[in-house]
């Protein structure tokens, strides 16, 4: 009979309903139009994009076309083509032929003219404009940033995840799909400069004073990844020598902002030096790697990681683990940056996954102090940005309406990718691992369950229970225990179904696995009762329950 129960969470929960209403809203058809892959997308397969668009920052509107290109898979008479309003499609052309078109909410469906023939390539040209969707909060709320920077020159930039790309310009707004390549053609006011993704190819002057600059992007590239950042810039830049030779590193910032970044920006080295130790190459060589000044936070955009952290260490300054260790780098630095791993590289079949993205990435910080301060520096960061976590709903969202999970991807996510390194016990296997998953999955889309098969392949481990405990479930395990005349008797309490994650822990101060039978009590006999402590490094509670 149970008569007395110590209960100790080792962590403390916080109850934040993290955007809870937003999350309840009804799904409907336009959230299936945009995020599931309808037969009108199915049937083509993206491999090419220009965007050519004049962007007027006196009356915040862009005009210009888009050239789709793309192969045919399988027949069809209708196209997808996303496009969120205020913006509208004027003309949509193939081989010269003007095409009909309807638009359903974001949705436009174009009319075939020609017969699309499986195997052959085609290419259409998508004619838009207007006052795109500000944004009022970026890089959370999407859309495009105007505003002046101190001298008062206008500085805008697009942000767009989650809203998805189609919130500025016409395209295939799924991220399954990704172009090969894609040019950039953007024209601005004449006193300023287009940063966008890849190699910076060169600029036009118009006849009317405004330039375009134009860019090319050499590798697939995701929707939401796809920017434009126009200000009064200066560049700098450094060529390192990373895991596939030399990489071109180039900084565009603010002019007034030079000497700082110049100063600051000594932190991209020590980044790719960290995150290549631990995932594997650079995933973009031919594109590059820049840092761009943005006018908001920052965002991972591929080849051009946007940069609004004011030149300081921390979160704006602040340091999310609360251990001291985050105020030794600049966090948007670091977590974007990495995140031309765990998203550009390996990007998420559809949002509700996003914590292949975050996850990686909020872990990826602990990977970046652990390499500069040491193993226990890392772990002691990782173990600090735990007071973040919500438990408020799964990390994974819905699939097929663009829909993701909780916030909890972030440091959550970490938490476990954190123990299962634990289990794992072997840093070299881990980082094989990491680095495996980048190979793996090169410039690919995945799913959860690719992720999931393989990292289970590579440890060796049931690992399908602590995904949904973690990924598809709010409670946190407890490990309920007891002693009594035979020794000590255990199990796992407020968990999945089949959950059985070994756990580290100090009966006595000695450290000693528990491993677990699937159900029901498991024992570690021939043992006196003492004094039981759960390695600091799970993220579980602890439920000591004391018989008579
Ligand atoms: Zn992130």
């Amino acid at each position: 009979m149970i008569r007395k129960i110590v209960f100790t969470l080792l962590m403390v929960l916080s109850a934040t309903s993290v955007n809870a209403q937003r999350f309840q809203q009804p799904l409907t058809r336009q959230d299936t139009l945009r995020g599931s892959i309808t037969p009108e997308r199915e049937w083509w397969d993206l491999t090419f994009y220009h965007l050519n668009i004049k962007t007027s920052p006196a009356d915040s509107s862009i005009n210009g076309y888009v050239l789709i290109s793309y192969d045919v898979i399988s027949p069809h008479d209708l196209m997808q083509i996303d496009l969120q309003p205020p913006l509208e499609i004027n003309r949509i052309t193939q081989e010269g032929k003007e095409l009909e078109f309807k638009h359903d909410g974001n949705a436009w469906f174009v009319h075939m003219d020609k017969e699309q023939m499986a195997g052959e390539s085609n290419e259409l040209i998508v004619y838009y404009g207007g006052k795109p969707k500000a944004s009022r909060r970026p890089p959370w709320d999407d859309g495009l940033t105007w505003v002046y920077d101190d001298n008062g020159n206008s500085f805008y930039a697009t942000s767009c995840q989650g809203g998805g790309a189609s919130i500025w310009w016409p395209c295939k707004d799924h991220m399954y799909d990704e172009p090969d390549s894609m040019r950039f053609s953007i024209t601005t006011p004449g006193d300023l400069m287009d940063v966008s993704n890849g190699r910076y190819k060169g600029v036009t002057k118009n006849p009317d004073g405004t330039k375009t600059w134009h860019w090319y992007v050499y590798n697939p590239i995701n929707n939401y990844g796809v920017n434009i950042n126009v200000g009064d810039y200066v560049h700098f830049g450094e060529v390192y020598e990373g895991e596939l030779g030399k990489l071109d590193c180039d900084y565009y910032v603010l002019n007034y902002n030079l000497e700082k970044a110049k100063e600051h920006f000594k932190q991209v080295p020590m980044m790719l030096e960290a995150f290549e130790y631990w995932f594997g190459p650079y995933p973009f060589y031919e594109d590059g790697y820049k840092l761009v000044e943005a006018p908001y936070l920052g965002m991972e955009h591929q080849s051009s990681v946007t940069y609004g952290n004011g030149y300081m260490n921390g979160y704006r300054g602040r340091d999310v683990s609360g251990t001291g260790w985050g105020e030794k780098f600049d966090f948007i630095i670091v977590h974007e940056s990495g995140h031309e791993w765990f998203a550009n590289n390996i990007t998420y079949r559809d949002i509700a996954d996003m914590w292949i993205h975050e996850s990686f990435i909020a872990y990826s910080e602990g990977l970046f102090v652990e390499y500069w301060y040491g193993k226990e520096a890392g772990f002691e960061y990782l173990r600090g940005v735990r007071s973040n976590i919500g438990n408020d709903r799964p990390i994974i969202g819905t699939y097929n309406v663009n829909r993701s999970g909780s916030g909890d991807m972030y440091q959550k996510g970490a938490t476990m990718l954190h123990m299962i390194r634990q289990l794992v016990n072997d840093d070299d296997k881990w980082r094989d691992i990491l680095r495996g998953l980048n190979k793996t999955f090169w410039h690919q889309t995945v799913t959860t369950e690719q992720i999931e098969g393989y990292m289970e392949e590579h440890t060796d481990f049931d690992l399908k229970p602590i995904f949904n405990q973690f990924l598809r479930d709010t409670r946190i395990p407890v490990l309920e225990y007891r002693f009594n005349e035979n020794g000590l008797m255990y199990r796992w309490g407020n968990a999945v179904r089949g959950f059985n994650m070994p756990v580290k822990v100090y009966l006595d101060g000695k450290e000693t696995w528990l491993d677990f039978t699937d159900r029901g009590w498991s024992f570690l006999e021939s043992l006196e009762p003492c004094e039981l402590v759960v390695d600091k490094d799970f993220y579980v509670a602890v439920l000591n329950i004391m018989g008579e």
